[in-house]
């Protein structure tokens, strides 16, 4: 008897809550540089690899050759229990690329243990549980983590250990204070916060937690300058700030190597994942040293900062940094931002487009209204897939396209996913 199709025996097998995209859902066999191939013989553009796990693209060979050389050796040594050159070389590296003054680096699996030990580190060290997060924000899948998720939508249990209060400020589209002028807006949610500490918090908050630019949920950017006038508020209170770079670490917003040096503030720490191991399962928190230190008893981490990983890591360092990826993403961005800004004046469907670098939304709404219209963007989605280019899709609401293309993108890549944007949202308009 024949197998079942694959996607029959994901859903039998694995967890309800883990959707796929696509009505067909897309098993992926092959990659070189921006390009994927599927089971059935499709080639696709990747616009969406650059924020999941590809920064850099696929089948880069430099990395491929420096983590075989240590698969080859034989994985020397899996476990904090034995020095890990590698391991110490990159904590080095990105203690130095933070700009925290005597920064420490704890490596981890993923975004979620990372933001995981940076709320446990927050909390330990301000002997508090209560913590601030922005509202619209996602952070991880796990205990504390999901408690700090801001979105209905993943925010999958209500149990925490922490608890948390939620501001106003990373999604300025839909923001209840209308539009205001970036000094205006910015005033706004910092009177926000201010009510919040005041209203819904005993004042010994530990910690606030947010992205830079909020990844899930749509590639919302603040104006620049919040978070220093938020920092303003943290310090005056020592409530520590935690920026999480999961999405928007290593250059991806064209302008700083992390998106919180947007806001001219040093957090007291960031977190990281995702990219940083174009595939690899690597992430990790780099923090102050006296918060980092704050535990009074030993820890240990089986595989955070494992020698195949820090390798690769230290790979995708040296390919961002060699071949200057942050400046390919600003100037790309920039005409990415510029050519969907064109496709949005002829298509009423798109309500907003935003972003910095290789981190674009585009946010669909019903023609002539600011009301959200998932089906478009479902609609886009799987028209973008019918003509070769594959997009994101995320938001509070369902209604925002995200594309985030590896940082190694190429002038021609882009002119093609915009004809195809332009297609596909030309029949997303068209099919309402
Ligand atoms: N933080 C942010 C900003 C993220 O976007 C994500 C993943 N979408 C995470 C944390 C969690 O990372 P992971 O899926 O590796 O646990």
């Amino acid at each position: 008897m024949a197998e079942p199709p694959l996607v029959e025996r994901h859903r039998a097998v694995m967890p309800s809550w883990l959707a796929l995209y696509y009505d067909e859902p897309l098993e992926i066999v092959h990659g070189h540089g921006r390009r994927v191939t599927d089971s059935t013989g499709r080639t696709y553009l990747d616009f969406f690899a650059g924020i999941l796990t590809n920064a850099i693209g696929y089948d880069v060979a430099e990395i491929s050759d420096a983590v075989r050389k240590q698969l080859d050796s034989g994985i020397l040594h899996t476990s904090t229990l034995y020095l890990i050159r590698a391991q110490v070389e990159l904590a080095e590296r990105i203690a130095k690329l933070s700009g925290i003054p005597d920064a420490k680096v704890f490596f981890t699996n993923s975004g979620t243990e990372a933001n995981e030990t940076a709320l446990m580190l927050a909390t330990q060290y301000r002997r508090s549980n209560q913590v601030l997060a922005l509202r619209n924000s996602y952070h991880g899948r796990a205990f504390a983590t999901i408690g700090v998720t801001g979105n209905r939508g993943w925010s999958a249990s209500s149990l925490s250990p922490v608890k948390v209060s939620y501001v106003h400020g990373g999604y300025r589209y839909r923001s209840p204070f209308g539009h205001l002028s970036d000094a205006d807006y910015i005033a706004a949610c910092t009177d926000d916060l201010r009510d919040v500490l005041h209203t819904g918090t005993s004042g010994d908050v530990a910690c606030m937690i947010a992205e830079p630019i909020q990844g899930v949920g749509g590639f919302a950017v603040p104006p620049d300058g919040l978070f220093t006038s938020f920092a303003q508020v943290l310090a005056e209170h020592g409530i520590l700030l935690v920026s999480d770079e999961v999405q928007t670490g290593w250059g991806r917003t064209g302008e700083h190597f992390w998106g919180i040096q947007a806001h001219d503030v040093t957090p007291d720490m960031m977190t990281f994942a995702k990219g940083l191991g174009n595939g690899l399962a690597i992430g990790g928190v780099v923090a102050r040293g006296d918060v980092m230190d704050c535990l009074g008893a030993n820890s240990i981490s089986t595989f955070g900062g494992n020698p195949v990983a820090t390798v690769g890591a230290g790979a995708v360092l040296d390919y961002v940094l060699d071949h200057d990826l942050m400046a390919n993403a600003a100037t790309l961005g920039s005409a990415l931002l510029g050519g969907l800004r064109k496709i949005a004046e002829r298509h009423p469907v798109v309500g907003d487009v935003r972003g910095k670098g290789l981190m674009v939304g585009v946010e669909l709404v019903e023609p002539g209204t600011t009301t959200p219209a998932p089906a478009a963007a479902t609609a886009v989605l799987e028209e973008t897939r019918r003509r070769g280019l594959l997009v994101g899709k995320g938001g509070l609401h369902n209604n925002v396209i995200r594309l985030a293309p590896p940082m190694t993108l190429t002038a021609e890549e882009l002119d093609e996913a915009l004809d195809i944007l332009a297609a596909a949202i030309a029949v997303a308009d068209g099919e309402r």
